[in-house]
């Protein structure tokens, strides 16, 4: 018990907190072009999206701090397609997800999309063909509009209205005393966890990015945001190539396929119906508890 209390420990978790929230952050502004681009390699060519299948193949990563927290992954995601990750806290999801735009770069193996190994394309043409929705909206000092515009900032206006109509955030927007000109962040308007969420979906689809890296909030939602954010992330998915990490229900069972990860390696994959017949698999366990993911 003492050991809770040990300075240096609760320095250190801190820290690793601090990282993984920085991530977030950096992932969010990559993706949107504004963090500085680490350098191509010479002679990158762009990346050319045709089907947008994303296939990983024999990953292996750790992170600075040591441990090993991929082992040996390969999976694909297929083009148009939706694919859930799920699996116990602390599995290496969040961690997939982050090699995609490549925060971060595998110590093993290659992730390739439409044959295209990542690490030998340009970065701008990778992150264009990408948009994400982090578990933890995040909105920035400006309007309601400059707020969706971020995803895409040569956007007309009728694009970002388009975008926030098909995030069912249009109306609540209107709402608004200033409609799109509400300023929000910390000195604007309070908007709810719903709406801050159907905004930042907003912003991932005004980009109209082929591939959309998904990580669903936990967070409870009143029954009708629930519902306005699902019918928003239906809109985002469609016709796109999606990887989601599945924190609800009702995403892990209308998956194309669902990949069940476990300490860093896939230990499952099938659809919701193959999986939930293996009785003594992890799916089927996680299932029979009625949450997929039991954490962040
Ligand atoms: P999941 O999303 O499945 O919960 P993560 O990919 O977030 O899992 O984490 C996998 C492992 O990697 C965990 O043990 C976590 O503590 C560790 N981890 C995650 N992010 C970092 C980081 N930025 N630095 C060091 N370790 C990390
Ligand atoms: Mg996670």
């Amino acid at each position: 018990l003492l050991l809770a209390y040990d300075p240096a420990r609760r320095l250190a978790r801190l820290q690793v907190q601090m990282e993984r929230a920085v991530v977030n952050a950096r992932m969010i502004y990559a993706l949107l072009d504004q963090a500085p681009l680490q350098r191509d390699k010479p002679g990158a060519k762009d990346l050319v999206v045709t089907e947008a299948r994303i296939e990983l193949r024999g990953v292996s990563f750790s992170y600075a701090s040591g441990d090993t927290i991929l082992r040996g992954v390969d999976l694909v995601a297929a083009g148009g397609k939706t694919t859930a990750l799920v699996g116990p806290s602390g599995a290496g999801k969040s961690t997939i997800i982050s090699l995609i735009p490549r925060f971060y770069d595998p110590s093993e193996g290659s992730i390739l999309i439409d044959g295209q190994d990542i690490s030998e394309v340009t970065k701008a043409s990778l992150r264009r063909h990408l948009a994400y929705v982090s578990q933890q909206p995040y909105l920035f000092e400006g309007t309601i509009r400059d707020n969706i515009r971020y995803g895409r900032p040569e956007a007309t206006d009728t694009e970002v209205e388009e975008a926030a109509r098909l995030a069912h955030a249009h109306d609540f927007i209107l709402a608004q005393p200033f409609g799109y000109e509400t300023p929000v962040g910390e000195n604007g308007v309070t908007l709810s966890g719903g709406q801050r969420q159907r905004l930042s979906i907003a912003r991932a689809l005004v980009r109209k990015a082929p591939i959309l890296l998904l990580d669903e909030a936990t967070s409870a939602l009143d029954n009708e945001s629930e519902a306005a954010v699902q019918k928003a992330l239906e809109s985002a998915m469609s016709g796109r190539t999606v990887l989601v990490i599945a924190h609800r229900l009702s995403t892990v069972v209308n998956a194309d396929k669902i990949i069940v990860m476990h300490e860093g390696r896939v230990v499952e994959e099938g659809t919701h119906e193959t999986l939930a017949q293996h009785q003594d698999g992890l799916y089927a366990r996680l299932n029979n508890l009625q949450a997929p993911d039991t954490g962040a």
